[in-house]
């Protein structure tokens, strides 16, 4: 009886453990499908948890995996790409450096019948690209905006207050969507006087920082307390648009002499959750940070990676938003949320994404 039940148990497994490799067996060699994972660093924590996830769920679905950080290099990214197209990979999953640099190589990738998935970022001016997954950009820069609103009470008419502004790098099309979020609910509390920018810094490239670098961003602030707000002028609220500026800032605001209970931080937003920025809300420095579960979007690359491969349509729910330069790239737009030092604990803690020991 004993027996029976167990290679029934057996039989049972062996029928699953066939059901799961065979979405990743294309390709007719019998091997493993290989595909190619490109990400911009490992410098910044979300992309290595972006890369490992990505690496985590194509392996649970039977494929190979040839996971590259460049650096943040665009030299050494687009090495990595033509690599992955010669050694056979036949769909590329990349989260680009300077999303303009790519136009040769991924045209070598079209040649050689490679499929392409621009992931988080999207890659311009290539019709070489066929898909592209992300959060909704425009709604990072509404929720950091109006998490700025609602704390200062603008709605409710009060004011003026100093704000700062900061944009991230450039050369990543995300970058103008997070500013022009922001601004669709901060410009009109800017043109009726109650945010006074200061510095008069409002235009994108003046507030962009290159390369999305701490210390850029840190050097900047300084600039700005040095010329603004040596005299005591309060500086009511930080625009940061992720956290590795934010982190700058902060360290600026730090040797400033912000921080104590006469010259408290200002708000300061952020994007990406990471730990240190976590543990920077807890201690009061940092307010809120945009939450961007890369769980869900590895996810959603993962099924794109299974249609592509099998010929189908994959799963978007915007065609009109990301025009490349070249073409409309169908999208899929993930939800982002905020935590702050309020609602950490569901967001963070209670969906699994970090244990309490990580941010502490
Ligand atoms: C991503 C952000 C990230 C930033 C810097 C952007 O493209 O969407 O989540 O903070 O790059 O790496």
């Amino acid at each position: 009886m004993k027996k029976q039940i167990i290679s029934a148990l057996m039989a049972g497994l062996m029928l699953l453990a066939a059901g799961c490799s065979s979405s990743g067996k294309q390709g007719g060699s019998g091997g493993k499908q290989s595909i190619g994972v490109a990400m911009p660093t490992q410098s910044l924590q979300r992309w290595n948890q972006d890369g490992e996830n990505m690496k985590k769920q194509l392996e649970t679905k039977g494929y190979k995996v040839d996971l590259q950080y460049a650096n943040n290099d665009v030299n050494t990214q687009v090495q990595q790409i033509e690599n992955m197209i010669t050694k056979g990979n036949k769909v590329l999953v990349i989260a680009s450096i300077d999303g303009s640099a790519l136009t040769d190589v991924l045209k070598k990738a079209a040649d050689n019948g490679v499929k392409v998935i621009a992931y988080d970022r999207l890659i311009m001016n290539t019709a070489n690209v066929d898909y592209y997954a992300t959060f909704d950009n425009f709604k990072v820069g509404v929720i950091q905006g109006q998490y700025i609103e609602e704390k200062l009470g603008l709605k409710d008419g009060k004011g003026p207050f100093n704000i700062e502004l900061f944009a991230g790098s450039p050369d990543d099309n995300n970058a103008k969507f997070f500013f022009d979020g922001a601004m669709s609910v901060l410009q009109p509390y800017i043109d009726n006087g109650k945010l006074v920018v200061t510095s008069k810094q409002t235009d994108f490239a003046t507030i962009a920082i290159q390369g999305w670098e701490s210390a850029k961003a840190q050097a900047r602030m300084d600039n700005l307390i040095t010329a603004n707000y040596a005299d005591g002028k309060k500086l009511d609220v930080v625009l940061s648009p992720n956290d590795s500026l934010a982190i700058g800032i902060i360290a600026s605001l730090t040797n400033a002499g912000y921080g104590s209970a006469d010259k408290p931080y200002p708000i300061i937003t952020g994007q990406d959750c990471d730990k240190p920025n976590v543990a920077a809300m807890l201690k009061g420095q940092q307010s809120m940070s945009i939450f961007k579960d890369t769980r869900t979007l590895a996810a959603k690359v993962v099924e794109m990676v299974d249609s592509v491969l099998q010929g189908k349509e994959a799963p978007v729910n915007d065609t009109k938003t990301y025009n490349n330069g070249s073409k409309v790239v169908p999208s899929f737009l993930c939800d982002p949320v905020y935590a702050d030092k309020n609602n950490y604990k569901e967001i963070l803690i209670d969906s699994g994404y970090y244990k309490e020991s990580d941010i502490k």
